[in-house]
């Protein structure tokens, strides 16, 4: 312990009285902010590490008080390439729909109310038309997200039974998402069946008995196995569950409505297949290869999605009116001929190099030459993933501005990118600095060439 340093911390009320700018911040998320400012220098003195002098302290919270006053959660170019960026937000929407689902939404809405006979209606009835007919299922619902979906899924089918699964599936997502996690807390009882690279069908045959609630199907999206391997096909097992009457669930994870390869992106497995082959239900994520907010789509067979909405948890995960309405929009941007211009993730994915480096060369010509010549700019083909473990193996087409510059280290320019006034997020290969065109959103082309000007 440093007494020296502790010495140094003002106390609360000696920042409070040169705290000025009180009128836009409430004064209880002032005095917060200051007791935790003051609660990490105060770790820095303990371990002697305190280099700052009181009045530096006092000022650096006053600072951190004036950045209070602007909302946390702000705008962000996403120069990563990654379009599925779960850490910026994953699916992007357009400013055009955001604003169109605010002017039905922001007030009252019909969110559980039949307007042509005035009696309570149902939420699920907003989405459950256009879900079902995009993927050919006789029923579906919407939850939280797929993680909610796979845990009510599992909890209405298989709780206090057995839950079978292939050894080879059993993935962890991210952010504590793993199934054998998943299936303990829904309160069923794993049977792990077959090695890790290979499962047969007898495997299954032989696990299942009295005490078999489901067997689960997980699309092992974000890895690939590889070699001496062998998987069971969702139609096999769906033959076998229907002789033994155990129902076949399949979490799909990215659940692509549409094949898009001609455009560049690779095909993942398409729900409508899923479907087809007889399982009783498939869950997928609203906000990966679909493009649209966070939330958990349950597709399938009629009487199970029924016995599904009965469930308390479907209550606890249920969807609000906003992310609803932005559901509707989003499966109505799936026409007969794909996805139209609505929907802005898909879009981004599609651009083609063409695009992107007529966009890229725009920028370019807005930018001082001084400051393409300082910060060494090039623009260069570039390869992305599509991101939150949609397409794993496969790379998306794009092009990248490349930053050589002199003086400055890949990681300062990197952090000064993201400190200024719309904050642009790249990324750092091989010591270099990059900002990839593939996820920036048509439209802020002027607030980019503004971020590198800034520089
Ligand atoms: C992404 C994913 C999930 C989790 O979905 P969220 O919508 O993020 O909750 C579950 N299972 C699989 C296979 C996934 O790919």
């Amino acid at each position: 312990m440093n007494q020296n340093q502790l010495k140094e911390l003002p106390s609360v009320s000696e920042v409070l009285l040169e705290c000025k700018s009180t009128k836009s911040l409430n004064n209880r998320y002032i005095a917060y902010i200051i007791k935790s400012e003051l609660e990490s220098y105060r770790r820095s003195a303990k371990k002697g590490i305190l280099k700052l002098k009181r009045a530096q302290i006092t000022q650096n919270i006053l600072w951190e008080i004036e950045r209070s006053t602007a909302p946390n959660m702000q705008s962000v170019i996403n120069g990563t390439g990654i379009v599925l960026h779960t850490g910026l937000g994953r699916a992007p929407m357009k400013e055009t729909i955001a604003k169109r689902v605010a002017k039905r939404v922001s007030g009252y809405t019909n969110l559980e109310f039949d307007l042509p006979t005035g009696t309570r209606g149902k939420r699920q009835d907003h989405v459950n038309g256009l879900l079902s007919a995009l993927t050919g299922a006789q029923s579906a619902m919407a939850v939280n997200n797929n993680a909610a979906a796979v845990l009510l899924a599992l909890n209405e089918l298989g709780e206090g039974k057995e839950v079978i699964v292939s050894r080879g599936q059993q993935v962890e997502i991210g952010g504590s998402f793993r199934i054998p996690d998943v299936i303990k807390k829904s309160g069923c009882i794993l049977k792990e069946v077959g090695s890790t690279n290979r499962t047969h069908l007898k495997d299954y045959e032989k696990a299942i008995t009295k005490k078999t609630g489901m067997i689960l199907w997980v699309h092992t999206s974000n890895y690939v196995v590889r070699g001496f391997t062998h998987d069971v096909s969702l139609s096999e097992l769906v033959l076998l569950g229907k002789k033994k009457r155990v129902p076949v669930v399949a979490d799909l994870g990215s659940g692509a409505l549409v094949d898009i390869s001609e455009k560049g992106v690779p095909k993942d497995m398409l729900v409508q297949d899923v479907v087809k082959s007889g399982v009783g239900l498939v869950t997928f994520s609203g906000d990966k290869l679909l493009g649209g907010p966070q939330a958990g789509l349950i597709v399938g067979k009629k009487a199970l999605v029924n016995k599904l909405k009965k469930n308390p948890i479907a209550r606890a995960v249920r969807c609000d009116k906003w992310r609803l309405a932005f559901l509707e929009e989003s499966l109505r941007s799936f026409g007969d001929d794909g996805p139209s211009k609505d929907n802005l993730t898909l879009s981004l994915m599609t651009a083609s190099r063409k695009s992107l480096t007529k966009r890229g060369k725009t920028i370019l010509s807005h930018l001082p030459k001084k400051t393409v010549v300082t910060l060494g700019i090039t623009l260069l083909e570039s390869e992305v993933e599509a991101g939150s473990g949609s397409l794993p193996e496969e790379n998306l087409e794009s092009m990248a501005f490349r930053f050589k510059p002199k003086g400055i280290s890949a990681s300062k320019l990197a952090a000064q990118f993201r400190a200024g006034e719309t904050p642009v997020v790249g990324y750092i290969h091989g010591h270099t600095f990059y900002i990839d065109l593939k996820a920036v959103i048509p439209g802020q082309e002027k607030d980019l060439t503004g971020a590198i000007s800034a520089i």
